[in-house]
């Protein structure tokens, strides 16, 4: 997977640009996006999945992952369909021209206008529903509305992901999908379906994934769930969640996209696909998308010593970027410094809560104010889950163009 970042005699490079030729020209912080490592994301997974002997891919990209306008217009033009969670996710996707007919609606919150507005006009390809409930309504206001909904069950197959406990989704006691048998009593409960129509079948285990052995069960699973419905379904979504290596200790356990490719072909193979035909095998990837093509670029306020700790305070914070702080996660901390003497640093924001920390017991190299610093690999949940706390402003978003020109989005 490509990283738009490179450093050469002690300066970083986005793309071909010197980060300090950007940062010249607005206020830090702000978040950094690079449309080439994007959309070569996005194609080695698409050539991954077209390797794989697997029926016709439609990659629906995570919107909840990075729901950049700029972006997104330039994955519907590579062909790219979306996965959306809310109202606000339909309009941001069609407005940057992803086509309703790729587009699937995840969630098991989905309210009243929500459905309305993924039924209207040419209704969305799929809701992937998650409760019997939500059926019984998405069927009353298609009747109201004239229409046949297109929908998927989103199946819970019962497997434990490994990845952090916040972003694993697919075990018995989990609120996302339905189990089994509750999917099977549902198909034997005619009032259901007189204005719907059951397309696919879905399964989304969780987010971050490494390891890929709750992923060959879950496909398992949805194959024989699909064998056993023994209706013709128009395709399978196998969700999202693959991960990245964030870290160099993720180097040795990460999954590529062809491990991945071929973990779902040999299961999905085995139990379904060998003797039934679908359209589409539609995916949901997020973050192994988009996370490498962004960084968020902050600067040093100050620093501080404090019981023998060197703390570098920058200017971007906790609400710019939750990740560090909501999960712990690990992201590489770059800066605009040749290599040198380094120091045992912890980086840390303004914010007033002892978890606004982007890195801590990192050795850097001593910093000065205004020097800049790169936290790596935000280019999905960063922007996206940023918030206002403490009165500040949400952070700009800067795209470097394929063609190399800055654009403030
Ligand atoms: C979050 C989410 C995804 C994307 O997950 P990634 O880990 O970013 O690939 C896909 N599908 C559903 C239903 C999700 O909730």
């Amino acid at each position: 997977m490509q990283t738009p970042i490179t450093h050469k005699k002690g300066q970083l490079y986005f793309d071909t640009i010197a980060l300090r030729k950007i940062a010249d020209k607005l206020p830090t912080p702000f978040y950094l996006y690079s449309e080439h490592t994007l959309i070569e994301n996005y194609k080695n997974f698409l050539h991954a999945a077209q390797d794989a002997n697997l029926p016709a891919p439609l990659i629906c990209f995570a919107l909840k992952a990075n729901p950049n306008p700029y972006l997104l217009k330039k994955l519907a033009k590579e062909g790219a369909g979306a996965d959306i969670v809310s109202g606000g996710e339909l309009a941001r996707a069609t407005e940057s021209g992803i086509s309703r007919q790729k587009i699937v609606f995840s969630g098991v919150g989905k309210t009243l206008e929500e459905i309305e507005k993924g039924l209207m006009g040419v209704g969305i390809y799929s809701f992937n529903v998650e409760s019997l409930e939500e059926l019984e309504m998405i069927n009353s206001v298609a009747k109201r509305l004239k229409k046949c909904a297109r929908v998927a069950f989103r199946f819970n197959p019962e497997v434990h992901a490994k990845t952090h406990k916040h972003i694993s989704t697919g075990f018995k006691s989990h609120k996302f999908g339905l189990l089994r048998k509750d999917i099977l009593k549902a198909l034997k409960t005619k009032s259901l379906w007189s204005h719907v129509k059951l397309v696919g079948l879905s399964v989304h285990i969780g987010s971050q994934l490494t390891c890929l052995k709750a992923t060959g069960k879950a496909m398992r699973e949805l194959g024989m769930l699909a064998r056993e419905i023994n209706m013709p379904l128009e395709f399978l979504d196998v969700g999202g969640g693959l991960g990245i290596d964030y870290a160099p200790s993720d180097k040795n356990t990460y999954q590529t996209p062809n491990d991945y490719m071929q973990v779902i072909s040999k299961n999905l193979q085995k139990t379904y696909l060998k003797d039934h035909t679908i359209k589409h095998l539609v995916f949901e990837p997020g973050r192994v998308i988009s996370a490498r093509a962004g960084c968020f670029i902050t600067s040093v306020i100050r620093t501080k010593k404090s019981g023998g700790q060197c703390f570098v305070i920058v200017d971007g914070g906790m609400n710019d970027f939750v990740r560090t702080s909501l999960y712990g996660a690990y992201h590489e901390i770059l800066v605009n410094k040749k290599p040198g003497r380094k120091i045992n640093s912890h980086v840390v924001g303004p914010i007033c809560e002892t978890a606004d920390c982007f890195a801590t017991d990192r050795m850097l190299p001593p910093l000065q104010p205004n020097d800049l610093v790169c936290v790596a690999d935000v280019g999905a949940y960063g922007f996206s889950m940023a918030s206002m706390y403490n009165m500040r402003k949400l952070p700009k978003e800067v795209v470097v163009t394929k063609s190399g020109k800055i654009t403030i989005t």
